[in-house]
């Protein structure tokens, strides 16, 4: 068992959003589909749909996006609102506490406007209930008084689209999801696609970048723009103090392998997490409460935030009977596929 507390809140590569880190990240949203980048499929779809209500003068279909965190999906809400010529509202499913906050909110919007919220999959049941008439037929059904005097009243809201964004979709109640029209998967990006993305979060942040320093951040950045840009800046800082200041592959590795994190941007909670399933379950499967006991994480941490990657690139499996470390890891660990080795204790 290993003992090492780790800090998940401080984790350089973890694709939830960070204030210190990430405070620059509003200069950095794409304002349109065509400078959003990858998601060819997703971009396809929406411009489609976008122009198909514009043709018709109608507000957009309500769209829910889903994906792990830090690929894009506020930077889509804003982008639809744009392209729609309409306002964005934006707010979360844990910051709708009452009923009386969500009817203050859609009773404020403008006729066509984008409500953008954000882990909808947290909204209170309540809360829900308010929303199922808002999205079908723009109305709200409000309960005035308490006990025999009580009654109902029907009240109209504007015609207003709303962009639900959540990990995964199957977290959602099934009344909610049935109400968006439109359903889109956000995927993990290529390497490629992530270098143009770094590409241009230079050119914003006028940080000189060679296309092969560009590539080696992208290739450590998990498959997400969030943690793509967030390691630029950290390796800007060590070109400027340790370097002449451009970031070339040279620099970009030198700075990579300060910060702890492999060629292929695994980080020690990584390594710990795969470790564990072959030191204390045999590579698996191991199901997922018990592994997330036996690394001191939430199950829907690991679920939603650990796991797509190490999926995405072939080291961990989900099987019926619990997560299964895969031979390639084993490999990238150094561990033999039989019993124990000692680099395996070298890896912490
Ligand atoms: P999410 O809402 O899915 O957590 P965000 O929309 O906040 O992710 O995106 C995180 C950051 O990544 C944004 O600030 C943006 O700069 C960048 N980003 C995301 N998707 C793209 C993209 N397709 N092209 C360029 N930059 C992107």
């Amino acid at each position: 068992m290993i003992e090492q507390e780790m800090d998940f809140e401080n984790r350089i590569v973890s694709p939830e959003y960070n204030y210190t880190e990430d405070e620059a990240e509003l200069s950095l949203r794409p304002k349109s589909l065509n400078e959003y980048i990858g998601q060819d499929k997703v971009k396809e779809n929406l411009s489609i749909y976008i122009k198909a209500a514009l043709g018709r003068h109608e507000s957009l279909d309500h769209v829910l996006l889903y994906g792990p965190p830090g690929l894009g999906k506020t930077t889509l809400s804003g982008i639809i609102a744009k392209e729609m010529g309409v306002n964005l509202r934006v707010t979360s499913g844990p910051a709708i506490e009452k009923q009386g906050d969500l009817v203050a909110i859609l009773t404020s919007l403008n006729e066509g406007d984008v409500l953008f919220i954000d882990e909808i999959h947290r909204l209170s049941r309540n809360v829900e209930e308010i929303l199922y008439p808002a999205m079908e037929d723009f109305s709200l059904d409000i309960i005035l008084g308490k006990g025999p005097s009580a009654r109902s009243i029907r009240l109209d809201v504007p015609h207003f689209t709303l962009v639900g964004a959540t990990t995964r979709s199957g977290q959602l109640t099934a009344p909610l999801r049935d109400r968006f029209g439109v359903l889109l998967r956000l995927e993990l990006y290529s390497p490629e696609d992530l270098a143009k993305i770094i590409t241009r979060s230079a050119g914003i942040l006028g940080i000189e970048i060679e296309r092969d320093g560009a590539l080696e951040i992208a290739s450590r950045s998990r498959g997400t723009p969030r943690i793509a840009n967030r390691l630029l800046k950290r390796v800007r800082d060590i070109a400027q103090v340790e370097f002449d200041g451009d970031i070339t592959e040279k620099v970009a590795r030198a700075a990579l392998a300060r910060f702890e994190i492999d060629e292929l941007g695994l980080d020690d909670f990584d390594r710990k997490m795969l470790s564990t399933i072959i030191t204390n379950y045999q590579g698996g499967p191991v199901g997922l409460d018990t592994l997330a006991a036996a690394v001191g994480e939430e199950s829907v941490t690991i679920e939603d935030v650990y796991e797509p990657y190490l999926m995405q690139i072939g080291f961990l499996t989900r099987t019926a009977r619990g997560r299964c470390v895969t031979a390639l890891a084993y490999d990238h660990l150094g561990i033999p596929r039989s019993g124990q080795s000692t680099a395996q204790q070298s890896i912490f």
